[in-house]
């Protein structure tokens, strides 16, 4: 088998304060971040990572706060510009359950869906301050996700091989069951990240301060988060543009990994 190629589906646009993408750098500073989720072509299986963001309605009625526009059609849309049905994916693997990574999971028929068992369980039960961001029960929403619970397979957040030259790796902080998509390809491995890095600025640091990255500005556990930045960054052996994130601007760039 030849290289897989990966192509990030421009799902849209949000605008949030920088301080999330670097640790209390940019505070009050807009930041246009993007909104992606990631197809992967070459593998036994067609494979999405994520599925993204839900449409513009109900992203501008719940989630205000991160001035969305969405484009519209979502990942189903942006799976047919580039040739592939939305009922042609094989499986889909869930960096993380946040509403922006997950929506529209249902449109996916005959996907098999692989989240982390940490992830799932914490997605049910999440702390008050993040019901939000899996739009809980308590809030009088419905978290998006459970409508395909019955196609989930609950994995060990571990790394393991998911088919050939495309595995998973733990990269836990952002959120406790958080993990990266690890791809083989002919440039080398690339890995797509979720919100586990937020920008590719995160994997240079400053060595004036012996830092050899930006901690990142949305996280819930500091040391899991420094760790999985750092895993990350052995994995591209510390080449940073090989590190695919949800929200990276730099990433769209590019309509496909390696070109
Ligand atoms: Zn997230």
């Amino acid at each position: 088998m030849s290289g897989l190629t990966i192509y990030p589906l421009d799902l849209g646009d949000a605008v949030v304060d920088l301080s999330m993408s670097m640790e209390k750098k940019g505070t009050g500073v807009p930041w246009k971040a993007k909104l992606l989720c990631y197809y992967i072509e070459g593998a036994e299986k067609k494979i999405l990572v994520d599925t993204g963001v839900s449409d513009q309605e109900h992203a501008g009625r719940w989630h205000a706060e991160t001035n969305c526009r969405v484009t519209p059609g979502g990942s189903m849309v942006a799976l047919e510009k580039i040739g592939v049905k939305p009922k042609e994916i094989d499986l889909i693997l869930l960096t993380h359950l946040h509403w922006d990574h997950a929506y529209n999971l249902d449109k996916y028929k005959n996907a098999e869906i692989y989240v982390a068992k940490e992830e799932l369980a914490y997605a049910l039960m999440p702390l008050p301050p993040h019901y939000f961001y899996y739009e809980h029960w308590n809030i009088g929403l419905t978290p998006w996700f459970t409508k395909s619970i019955q196609q989930m397979k609950t994995i060990d957040l571990v790394p393991q091989k998911v088919v050939d030259q495309v595995s998973v790796i733990p990269t836990p902080g952002h959120t406790p069951g958080s993990m990266s998509v690890v791809v083989e390809t002919a440039g080398g491995p690339y890995v797509i990240c979720g919100d586990a890095v937020m920008t590719q600025d995160n994997l240079t640091g400053n060595p004036a301060r012996h830092t050899p990255y930006t901690m990142t500005g949305h996280f819930m556990d500091y040391r899991a988060t420094w760790r999985s930045i750092d895993l990350i960054s052995q994995m591209v052996k510390a080449d940073k543009t090989r590190v695919l994130a949800t929200h990276d601007p730099a990433v769209i760039s590019k309509s496909r990994y390696p070109e």
